[in-house]
């Protein structure tokens, strides 16, 4: 240590700054040439061994390498510094998930182009010194356009006055416009047009001016619950419109990109301009911009997709995270987070209110409304016709179904009655594919996935059997690879491609539309606006029945549809998932929720073969409350979340041997103590995942327990070897 003091001392003038690079190393020490004036969080150019790389300023230099070996900053990029409470979040989330803060970083430097000042754009504004004479009307609306605005670009121009943007470069030609550069526009940085104000019930009133209210008191959790139709969407955009107003910036996080565009335009109605959207199908242009719009404190609104929690606001003010239930708010890959959890944890640091939206709450939020830590708003529905359909079980075990079909003569007569009355159908099935297993009838071989412990699933659109954990895909074969039988390929179980097969036959008549994540590109064409055509064809009642996946069972609105069959309703009470009962009754609830609005009363029915199970009663009862009362008991009783911690290690690597060497040793120094439970290791039920081995270990630990602590040390008295992976899921959802 003297060493480097020395080091330290003899630098003299020489100042050095400690640099976080975005991988799992560092940060590292730079040293700061003089002609540079750095600060905390300043985006800059270091070498990194051959290559200049992107780093961010972290503090002071930790002074841990000689002085000689320390190397120069090579540049600073004009761009407003990492702000400081951005750069405390990205060390909580690092410390509270045990990942490198540098791989944090890494989720907040996704747009590296947007370091370097945006290039200004090209606008008109009004030649004054020109005599209006001889305009067409096109020409005369592009003037009276700019009389309000000033200056625009030609598309804003051309928008405004009705008529293409050639009329507009036209009019520059002929010297009635003026060419000038104006700072590029950020996304959602200027809300200067009305838009439609809501008019809210008394309940959603009182809803935002709670929420409104909140913008000023520092942080809080509230939960918003109501049913869908409840007008929950209104009321978190009178909290937006009151933190715009107040000069900050808002965050709205969707579990999936799929339930952005609906969430787009009313939000372009209400507010009449687009917020920022942000997920990873965003293109480079608009990332570029919404990146430095939001780290210019320019952009108010963000809408996205988790990955949005990582863009550097300096100024967010509220965050509401829409459908707080859903499982992809879970990052199980890299830095695995939960960006709800993670979402409540920036609020805190950053002192304002976090709203969490939902028609089904989790057990986690409910119980923290229970116990206090959370506000809880509800809404009631608005409308009689608003509140859920009536929730009908088919009992599976009393119905005649001929051999290979799945919908039993129940469901088929009610469709039958649905078509006659003129109205649409909805049929669901969470499964892609045509069947999820292939059988050979003569030797019994199942085709299995190369890479993973888990079946093929048959796609006979596409003619290939695909593994739905990696990427493996290989065409049917003829012939059986163990007994070398011709055509003795059997498909076993339902898929949704089979469903709809089974629906041609029995409804012949009937215009069906397949919905499923890999069948609407190949369907519609492919892009951004697949999905988009898929769904303006059902709401127009250019569909009889949709057959479809999870994609169709949240955020679409429907007016004709007023049957929705779920083929197996027990498909996810299956496996060991800790929360398996609570997801099938919110993605069940959801699905149900597709039946009937307003003035047309819907219905649903549920095929099971558990029609006694509490998910299928409280379904059926429309008892969400009891339901989650009783789960939270089982939850309590077996010491399991929410009221206890649980934390998975996940050892996997390529060599079976070194990998289960290393999970016996994980559990031999696994730590130990008053309300410590370490259970494992066990294969991972995927016990072989993209060719790698895995196997599990689980700490489960009382609340009070430091876990984050107790792991870091774990894992310090075992030595790894170098190809074995050991990943840490704190709070795990996935249990695969
Ligand atoms: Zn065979
Ligand atoms: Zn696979």
């Amino acid at each position: 240590m003297a060493g480097i003091d020395a080091s330290k001392e003899g630098s003299g003038r020489q100042r050095r700054v400690a640099v976080m690079l975005p991988y799992p190393l560092g940060p590292y020490d730079y040293t700061v040439p003089a002609d540079l004036d750095l600060v905390d969080g300043d985006y800059v150019g270091v070498p990194l061994g051959p290559r200049e790389v992107l780093g961010v300023v972290w503090g002071e230099a930790r002074g841990d390498v000689a002085l000689s070996k320390v190397k120069p900053v090579a540049e600073v990029f004009p761009t407003p510094p990492m702000p400081e409470i951005h750069r405390r979040f990205i060390e909580w989330v690092a410390a509270y998930t045990l990942s490198p803060p540098g791989a944090v970083l890494r989720m907040s430097l996704t747009a590296p182009k947007a370091l370097a000042p945006p290039v200004p754009s090209i606008a008109y504004r009004r030649n004054d010194s020109l005599p209006d004479v001889m305009l067409t009307p096109a020409r005369r609306r592009v003037l009276e356009a700019l009389e309000e605005r000033g200056t625009g670009s030609a598309p804003e121009l051309a928008e405004a006055a009705g008529c293409g943007v050639t009329v507009v470069r036209a009019m520059a030609d002929a010297g009635s416009l003026t060419v000038v550069q104006v700072p590029p526009r950020y996304p959602a940085s200027a809300f200067d047009r009305p838009g439609d104000l809501p008019t809210l019930s008394p309940d959603q009133t009182a809803a935002a001016d709670a929420l409104k209210a909140k913008l000023t008191q520092g942080y809080s959790t509230t939960l918003l619950d109501g049913v869908t139709g409840a007008g929950k969407t209104e009321v978190y955009f009178e909290a937006i419109a009151a933190n715009i107003a107040a000069g900050r910036q808002s965050l709205v996080l969707l579990p999936e990109i799929a339930l952005s565009a609906q969430l787009l335009d009313r939000f372009a109605k209400r507010f009449g301009a687009m917020p920022a959207v942000w997920h990873s199908d965003v293109g480079p242009a608009a990332r570029r911009m919404a990146w430095r719009g939001v780290a210019e404190g320019a952009t108010k609104v963000v809408v996205g997709a988790r990955s949005a929690l990582f863009l550097p606001y300096p100024n967010l003010g509220l965050i509401v995270v829409d459908e707080e239930h859903e499982a992809a708010f879970k990052q199980e890959d890299g830095v695995i987070y939960h960006a709800r959890d993670m979402a409540v944890a920036r609020a805190h640091l950053g002192g304002f209110p976090i709203v969490l939206v939902s028609a089904t709450p989790s057990l986690e939020t409910v119980v923290n409304a229970e116990t206090g830590r959370y506000d809880r708003l509800y809404l009631p529905a608005r409308h009689a016709g608003a509140e859920l359909p009536k929730i009908g079980l088919i009992d599976m075990r009393r119905e005649k179904l001929p051999a290979r079909q799945f919908i039993s003569p129940t469901l088929a007569r009610a469709v039958a009655e649905t078509l006659a009355a003129g109205e649409q159908v909805m049929l669901f099935l969470n499964r892609r594919g045509y069947a999820p297993l292939t059988l050979c009838r003569a030797c019994g071989h199942r085709m299995q996935c190369p890479n993973c412990t888990a079946w093929l699933v048959e796609h006979r659109f596409q003619g290939l059997l695909r593994c739905h954990h990696c990427d493996h895909a290989e065409p049917i074969p003829a012939n059986c690879p163990q007994c070398d039988n011709e055509g003795t390929f059997a498909p076993c179980g339902p898929g949704v491609e089979r469903i709809s097969d089974e629906v041609t036959d029995l409804f012949p008549d009937a215009r069906v539309s397949l919905l499923a994540s890999d069948t609407v590109h190949r369907a519609f064409g492919g892009g951004p606006g697949a999905m988009q055509e898929a769904i303006r064809q059902v709401r127009d009642h250019e569909i009889d029945i949709v057959i479809g996946t999870q994609i169709i069972a949240k955020g679409h609105h429907f007016p004709m549809l007023t049957l929705v069959g779920v083929i197996d309703a027990d498909l996810g009470l299956n496996g060991g998932d800790l929360r398996a009962s609570e997801r099938t009754y919110q993605l069940l609830h959801q699905v149900a929720g597709r039946a009937g609005r307003e003035e047309r009363p819907g219905r649903v029915l549920l095929q099971t073969y558990m029609p006694e199970h509490r998910v299928m009663q409280a379904l059926a009862d429309d008892r969400r409350d009891a339901f989650l009362a009783v789960e939270a008991e089982e939850r309590r009783a077996a010491g399991m979340p929410p009221y206890a911690r649980l934390a998975a290690l996940i050892v996997s690597g390529s060599d079976a041997g070194a990998v289960g060497e290393t999970a016996r040793m994980l559990a031999r120094q696994a730590p130990r103590g008053d309300g410590i439970v370490v259970l494992g290791p066990a294969p991972a039920p995927l016990a072989m995942l993209r060719g790698l081995h895995r196997e599990r270990l689980l700490l489960k630990a009382r609340r009070d327990v430091p876990v984050q602590k107790l792991i870091a040390e774990w894992l310090t008295r075992v030595a790894v070897p170098n190809h074995v992976r050991v990943q840490v899921d704190i709070d795990p959802y996935s249990f695969l």
